[in-house]
């Protein structure tokens, strides 16, 4: 999914569950879990991307995401979390991205990206981000339940 759902869904972990010990896991879990639903993102035909525009798209997704969440979710709570939070949400983005970028072929960058590749379902716009949109907002429904 884009940067901003992981992110979205990385601030609402940090809102709703205060104990790093469940909250930090599940963001890092929360990631391979939404990407499994069919979902369009920027990474969709990254081969045939140039790497400016490939760093430029991710950056201000990941940004955009970022602020969102804060303005969401992160304003009353410890930022430190709050950015953890984010940060595990969007791991295995973070770890492919110097696989897109600069072909590092070796773990943990190629393991990332040939382990988010193979569970990754793709499907094009408008659908792609329709169904993220849902998803995203069910999620920050059910976690008003955790709190
Ligand atoms: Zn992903």
């Amino acid at each position: 999914m884009t940067a901003t759902a992981h992110a979205l869904v990385g601030g609402a972990i940090a809102a709703s569950i205060p104990n790093p010990a469940i909250g930090l896991p599940l963001a890092a879990i929360s990631h391979p879990v939404l990407d499994m639903i069919p979902h369009w993102d920027l990474g969709m035909g990254w081969r045939k991307k140039n790497k400016i525009t490939l760093f430029a798209e991710a950056a201000l997704d990941l940004i955009l995401g970022i602020v969102l969440a804060f303005f969401i979710f992160g304003r009353y709570i410890d930022p430190i979390y709050f950015l953890a939070c984010v940060f595990f949400s969007e791991i295995w983005d973070i770890l492919m991205m110097p696989y897109l970028l600069w072909g590092w072929n070796f773990p943990p960058y190629s393991t990332a990206y040939k382990w988010q590749h193979k569970i990754q379902s793709n499907i094009k716009l408008p659908w792609g981000i329709l169904t993220q949109a849902v998803t995203v907002y069910g999620v920050i429904w059910a976690l008003r339940f955790v709190r």
